[in-house]
């Protein structure tokens, strides 16, 4: 394999080659440039759609820049989330600390802001120079009278991954401190983070079929709901990368069921209503759910086929954050007659990816923890007519000259649902057919 890193091999796995089975869930290679993102960034991801808390970044300005409105993830209500405060550490704060400068910013942000709750996320900077967040939260918490989560995030110490830990840990202290009566079929959406809108979509579709939608984490989050959560009857989670640690929290702490649940794709939305419609033993619920179903396949199938006419015989390349998500995708794809030749993510499991090497054809290329050289070969050796990823991925397949369809946090389409799958094949269309890639290959 010309140009790949010594000690990536054993992460680098061909479909219907039996005799390796794929590393991953590791630390990245030093020097391999990675596509994953630090610890802070994982943290800040999941919990920044919690729409009424102050989200405040302990450490340098570039840290706060990276991050600001990373998510296009929507409010129906208040959105101080969109801001990016920062305590806007500088060499003064190196030498002499940052913990004055934490306070003063906390105590008047929370004056102008009155939030209901605040994230104060520490970043490399504030890991090496080792001031006491904990105590100045504490501090101004009392002062205040208001809860004040420390995340402890320095980028350094770990990946993304350990990020979400750390996010789903500060979201752990939240739940259970209400106790607001609610409805027995009542479920918490965990996971989805309302990216375009998505989130009122699936809302909809549960409401339809009768059950009550307690606390959405994070997606429209808000902090008097996820103090709820541990009211709600099961735990549907999606992202289970992100939020599956925090599902196990409350199924320890509460007695909490959960369900694995991916919203993409026409096959595993029905899976994911008729799974919860089960899950409460109820007919009526059953009986909504497949009405439900049926009513938007007869709605979308018509258009979905004439799409899958049209694409017959593309071939795409997936990379994204996790592995269940790619999954979904291989799916989704194979509907509209894309095949799957490259797909990977940053922070697969070894279960996922198991699957994804029995559902790809053979020769399918399958890649843990990748970086731009290894999928700019991948993509070229399988000759991809369209990349899907995210953000990082993009300028990968402009430079290659293919179509590229963003599937991550920053998308502007729903992509989500019975109607996110209409949006998902328009976008793969569009992209995949578009004249313009004849002129740059
Ligand atoms: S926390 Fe560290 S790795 Fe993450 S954005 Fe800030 S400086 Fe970069």
């Amino acid at each position: 394999m010309d140009n790949f890193l010594t000690g990536r091999e054993k992460q680098i796995v061909r479909s219907g080659d039996t005799s390796q089975k794929i590393q991953c869930a590791k630390p990245s290679l030093a020097g391999s440039v990675s596509q994953r993102a630090c610890v802070f960034c994982g943290s800040r991801v999941v919990l920044y759609p919690i729409s009424d808390a102050l989200h405040v970044i302990h450490g340098p300005i570039g840290c706060a820049a990276y991050t600001w409105d990373i998510r296009g993830a929507l409010s129906s209500g208040p959105e101080l989330h969109r801001n990016s405060f920062s305590t806007d550490l500088h060499e003064k704060e190196v030498v002499f600390g940052g913990e004055t400068k934490l306070y003063e910013s906390l105590s008047e942000l929370i004056d102008r802001y009155k939030p209901k709750a605040a994230f104060v996320y520490s970043t490399c900077l504030v890991g090496v120079i080792g001031d006491d967040m904990e105590a100045v939260c504490r501090r101004v918490s009392k002062e205040k009278q208001l809860t004040i989560i420390p995340v402890q995030s320095p980028g350094y110490s770990g990946t993304k991954k350990d990020g979400y830990k750390v996010a789903c840990e500060a979201l752990a202290t939240l739940v259970g401190t209400s106790d607001r009566e609610i409805p027995k079929i009542s479920i918490n959406i965990l996971g989805d983070f309302n990216i375009a809108g998505e989130l009122w979509l699936l809302q909809e579709y549960y409401r339809k079929m009768g059950i009550y939608i307690n606390a959405t984490i994070t997606g429209d989050g808000r902090v008097d709901d996820i103090r709820n959560a541990h009211k709600a009857g099961l735990n549907v989670v999606q992202c289970s990368g992100s939020m599956m640690y925090l599902a196990k929290i409350m199924k320890e702490k509460y007695g909490q069921p959960f369900m694995k649940v991916s919203y993409f794709g026409v096959e595993d939305m029905s899976d994911a209503l008729y799974g919860v419609a089960k899950f409460f033993k109820e007919k009526e619920l059953m009986e909504n759910a497949s009405l439900l179903i049926k009513e938007e396949f007869a709605r979308i199938m018509p258009v979905i086929r004439m799409y899958k006419e049209k694409l017959q015989g593309k071939k795409a390349a997936i990379y994204v954050g996790g592995s269940f998500k790619a999954i979904s995708l291989i799916k989704a794809l194979r509907l509209i007659g894309v095949q799957t030749v490259v797909v990977g993510s940053q922070t697969g499991t070894p279960e996922d990816y198991a699957l994804i090497q029995e559902l790809c054809d053979e020769g399918t290329i399958i890649v843990d923890d990748s970086n731009p050289i290894e999928l700019s070969q991948f993509v070229k050796e399988k000759k991809a007519d369209i990349f899907i990823g995210g953000v990082k991925e993009r300028p990968i397949a402009y430079k290659l000259g293919l179509g590229f369809c963003d599937h991550n946090h920053e998308r502007k389409e729903g992509l989500a649902g019975y109607e996110g799958m209409l949006n998902f094949a328009k976008e793969i269309y569009a992209t995949a057919m578009s004249p313009v890639w004849q002129f740059t290959r």
